[in-house]
Parts: C-alpha cells; sequence; structure tokens
C-alpha cells in the first residue's frame, strides 16, 4: 500500500531531521559498547549503552556514519529506550522488528511513535538491515548485559 502524500512528506521531514542532527549523539565510557554494520549500504553504528542494576536502560548513546535511514531509526531508538525497563525496551525492539519487516503484530503502536513512520522500508529489503541496524546493536547490548550479571 502506498503511503499518503502528507505521510510521505512526514516520513522524510523526520527522517532527514533526524539524520542530519540525530539525538543522543556520541560515546559514553564505563558502559556496553557494541559496534554494528551493514556491508551491503556501508552503514556503521557504534552503540554506548549504560544499565542500571535492574537492567533497563540509563543512558545511551551512539555514533557512526551511513545513509540517513540507519542513523535517523539509531537516532530515534535512543529517544525511546532511554530511560526504559529491560522488557519495555525489548517490547520495542520486537515491535519495530515487526513494523519494519511487516511480520507478526505490533503489540504498542504508541509506544513506538515517530518510529512507525520507516514502515515504508517493509518493501525494501536491504533498507530493512539499515533501519534495524542500531536495534541489532541495542539487542545485542542486552544480551551482553545479561551475561555480565
Ligand atoms: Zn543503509
Amino acid at each position: 500500500m502506498a503511503l499518503s502524500d502528507d505521510l510521505r512528506d512526514l516520513y522524510q521531514q523526520v527522517i532527514l531531521d533526524h539524520s542530519k542532527s540525530p539525538r543522543n549523539h556520541g560515546q559514553l565510557t564505563d558502559c556496553v559498547h557494541v559496534h554494528g554494520d551493514n556491508p551491503t549500504c556501508g552503514d556503521e553504528i557504534d552503540m554506548y549503552v549504560k544499565f542500571n542494576d535492574e537492567g533497563g536502560i540509563a543512558d545511551i548513546k551512539f555514533d557512526g556514519q551511513g545513509c540517513a535511514i540507519s542513523q535517523a531509526s539509531a537516532s530515534m531508538m535512543t529517544i525511546k529506550v532511554k530511560g526504559s525497563r529491560r522488557d519495555k525496551a525489548m517490547a520495542m525492539l520486537k515491535d519495530f522488528r515487526s513494523v519494519v519487516t511487516g511480520e507478526g503484530s505490533v503489540q504498542d503502536e504508541d509506544a513506538l511513535g515517530e518510529l512507525i513512520l520507516l514502515e515504508g522500508v517493509q518493501k525494501f529489503p536491504q533498507r530493512v538491515k539499515c533501519a534495524m541496524l542500531g536495534w541489532r546493536a541495542l539487542e545485542q547490548a542486552m544480551q551482553e548485559s545479561a551475561k555480565e550479571s
């Protein structure tokens, strides 16, 4: 299904805004650091995540380079998951994966906010990898933090 013109404009504005001025951009020390890349597109992401004692996300920053979708998706993700409990962050991850792959059902669309705009990438399998890059890095960081405790 084609996006309406309004949605397409909004999508472009949001992607452009976040890729030009990514939020939570930078590095953290004393944290879990995960590097992710997407060789088919040339995207690279370094994700820095600080977990609190309960495994929730106390702080998160990223840097990297690549296409607008990879950077914008990571930027929007950090806003949504920062300060989240672990189970909440996992639920968003699962929902976002459903949004961009079109597989499975989305449990809490409201929690994703602007990220829903990325559902247009469903039609482009290469772009799904771009949109998921930062999320896969977050997933890996959460797995590593679980191992440590
Ligand atoms: Zn890309």
